[in-house]
């Protein structure tokens, strides 16, 4: 463990999650390391478990990060949906997606970062931002770091600090930013030896056991697997999550043998609140980028650092006000028009998936599990969900417009 070297960076990234460490690198890779950059985290990356279920699109993540097979636990070919009723509708693919051991994921981009030549640190929180009083529009961030608080002044604070990031909050220069809390909805998981599965598989629960949300099972390595739920935030006073994941378990697998339970906030909704503003740049989760139906966030997070790392870069060549407000702005209108009006529509049409009832569950999955699986496409599964009701067709029409 090292201290903070610099009083003074060009670049802070605050939070090493999978956008905090995707920043770090584009923002050195595509200058050339022309900037001072801070990478700071208050834990290591790779600590154990990551609060996840780690299940990824290869295809999606690849545009973004070579696949490595080190940290690869599982190639997916498969999903089944389960209803209420238990009856199974299965979607075959060769891809159908991986579960990475994200702790090795976030190790090889960590020290991707540091080889690069960002300066990284993964004992030090971040605590406090404000302008400082030179007048000169740079920022000062309070860290406390190796038992000792310190500030360091840089031109730019990258807020990757994930879910409900409060970094931003009751500081007057960042008033009505994004603040990673549009939809926060809670996941939780128990690690579990014992269940029977098929490792090449991941199984998706639908119904009122888990309303507004869905269960899911996701393979681990050797015999472990991943139970969990996430629930829509309508159900947060439903009672404890870990009371509703006991429950889970013990109805759907009664043979599990838990050895650990986790969770996790989850920020499913997409806003148009900004995202970028005085040289303070939101990214990931804290700028609410997950998908707010599948709930994924780990290609999401990394795809918004891409895209913000340019505008930061802008902004650091540009010397005029006017032109960074503009590119304030713009960060915003780049992140819609790459996935955010989708999250959008989906975010729409989310209160009326989360009314589709048992029944319509049960007789869209009868009729899908009839179907050889090589013919069970995604929009199949989703139309016969959909025509399970016809009045659904109404509601849900923000999907299909
Ligand atoms: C139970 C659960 C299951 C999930 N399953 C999946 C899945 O299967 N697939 C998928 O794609 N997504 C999944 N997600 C979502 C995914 O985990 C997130 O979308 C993704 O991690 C977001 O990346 P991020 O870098 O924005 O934030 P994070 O991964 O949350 O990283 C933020 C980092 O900031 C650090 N930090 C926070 N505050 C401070 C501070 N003040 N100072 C310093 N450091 C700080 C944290 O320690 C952390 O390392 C799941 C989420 C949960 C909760």
């Amino acid at each position: 463990m090292s201290k903070i070297k610099f009083s003074e960076y060009d670049v802070v990234i605050c939070g090493a999650g999978p956008a905090g460490l995707k920043m770090a690198c584009e923002l050195q890779n595509k200058s050339s390391g022309a900037y001072k950059v801070l990478l700071l985290d208050k834990k290591k990356p790779w600590q154990e478990p990551v609060f996840c279920a780690e299940a990824v699109s290869a295809d999606r993540l690849s545009e973004f990060w070579p696949l490595k097979e080190q940290w690869i636990r599982r190639k997916i070919s498969g999903i089944y949906f389960t209803s209420p009723s238990r009856d199974r509708a299965e979607f075959y693919s060769k891809d159908c997606g991986l579960i990475l051991n994200r702790a090795l994921f976030h190790k090889d981009m960590a020290d991707t970062a540091s080889s690069m030549g960002v300066e990284v640190h993964f004992d030090a929180l971040c605590r406090k931002v404000k302008k400082t009083a030179d007048g000169d529009g740079a920022w000062s961030l309070e860290i406390h770091s190796l038992g000792e608080t310190l500030e360091v002044k840089t031109q730019v604070i990258i807020d990757a600090t994930g879910p409900g990031s409060k970094l931003s909050t009751g500081v007057p220069e960042l008033a009505g930013m994004e603040a990673g809390d549009a939809d926060l909805e809670s996941g939780v998981f128990a690690v579990v030896d014992g269940v029977e599965h098929s490792p090449e598989h991941i199984e998706l629960f639908f119904g009122s056991d888990f309303p507004g949300g869905y269960g899911w099972l996701f393979p681990r390595d050797g015999g472990e697997v991943n139970l969990g739920f996430v629930l829509g935030r309508s159900t947060a006073n439903q009672g404890s999550s870990r009371d509703m994941l006991l429950k889970f378990i013990n109805e759907y697998f009664p043979t599990a043998q838990i050895k650990g339970i986790y969770g996790g906030m989850i920020a499913c909704g997409q806003s148009k609140k900004m995202i970028a503003k005085s040289g303070f740049f939101k990214i990931g989760d804290a700028a609410s980028c997950v998908n707010p139906i599948s709930r994924s966030g780990i290609v999401e997070a990394i795809q918004s650092a891409a895209i913000a790392s340019a505008s930061v870069l802008e902004w650091l060549e540009s010397k005029s006000a006017t032109e960074r407000l503009e590119i304030e702005r713009v960060a915003l209108d780049n992140w819609i028009n790459s996935l955010g009006s989708a999250h959008l529509q989906l975010a729409n049409g989310k209160k009326a998936f989360s009314e589709v009832t048992d029944k319509q569950f049960n007789r869209a999955a009868k009729r899908l599990s009839r179907l050889p699986k090589e013919k069970t496409s995604l929009i199949r599964i989703f139309f016969a969900v959909l025509f399970s009701s016809p009045s659904l067709i109404w509601k849900l029409r923000s999907f299909i417009r």
